[in-house]
């Protein structure tokens, strides 16, 4: 079983993330990532979210199909069973009574149907100067979703995948802390083709 939970530490703690190296060959493989949502959550703020969840994982080279399944959208393919190598994100309102108070996203690769979980109102409460809820939103979903795909990997001392993040982490000038780390760029773009393949 593999959990993984993201912290929020309030000491400054930053190590410089390895530097990003491109992936050459075939076209991006793509993954396929249903975002369930509540009614509470505007169209708008989660496609700006995955915007820059998108940027955070540029680096891997995928392509990222994104399908938002608001409350008002639950339609197909919302409703459909998920094929091997999709994954799902779910904002959950409120962060459940046993999640400790700094943790504000967890992913479960336990099952046939990988999933992680945002704590909406976790996010709300880390809004400030210059930590837009889209930034921060699209950022703890860049973690999320490599968790999803490298279940293996764990956490890393360095870049996006710390277990630990600062209020800096968050900030919007600030774009040089989550970076990828080559090796997790590589089995990546891996891993995403395999999924591909699958479905
Ligand atoms: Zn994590």
């Amino acid at each position: 079983m593999t959990r993984s939970q993201t912290v929020l530490l309030t000491a400054f703690f930053f190590v410089s993330g390895a530097r990003a190296a491109g992936v050459a060959g075939p076209p991006a493989p793509a993954i396929r990532i249903y975002v369930y949502s509540s009614s509470d959550v505007r169209a708008s703020l989660l496609e700006y979210s995955e915007s820059e969840a998108a940027r955070i994982l540029r680096p891997a080279q995928l392509r990222l199909e994104w399908i938002n399944c608001l409350p008002e959208a639950s339609v197909q393919p919302c409703l459909s069973p998920h094929f091997p190598g999709e994954m799902i994100l779910r904002l959950v309102p409120k962060a459940w009574p046993e999640v400790k108070p700094n943790v504000f996203g967890f992913a479960d690769s336990s099952s046939g149907r990988p999933a992680a979980f945002v704590f909406y109102d976790r996010a709300l409460s880390l809004q400030g100067a210059n930590r837009f809820l889209f930034i921060i939103l699209g950022r703890i979903l860049a973690h999320e979703i490599t968790h999803l795909l490298l279940p293996q990997e764990g956490h890393r001392s360095q870049g996006l995948m710390r277990a630990r993040w600062t209020t800096s982490d968050l900030d919007f000038s600030n774009t040089d802390q989550l970076r990828l780390s080559a090796r997790a760029i590589q089995l990546m773009h891996t891993q995403a083709s395999r999924g591909t393949d699958a479905h």
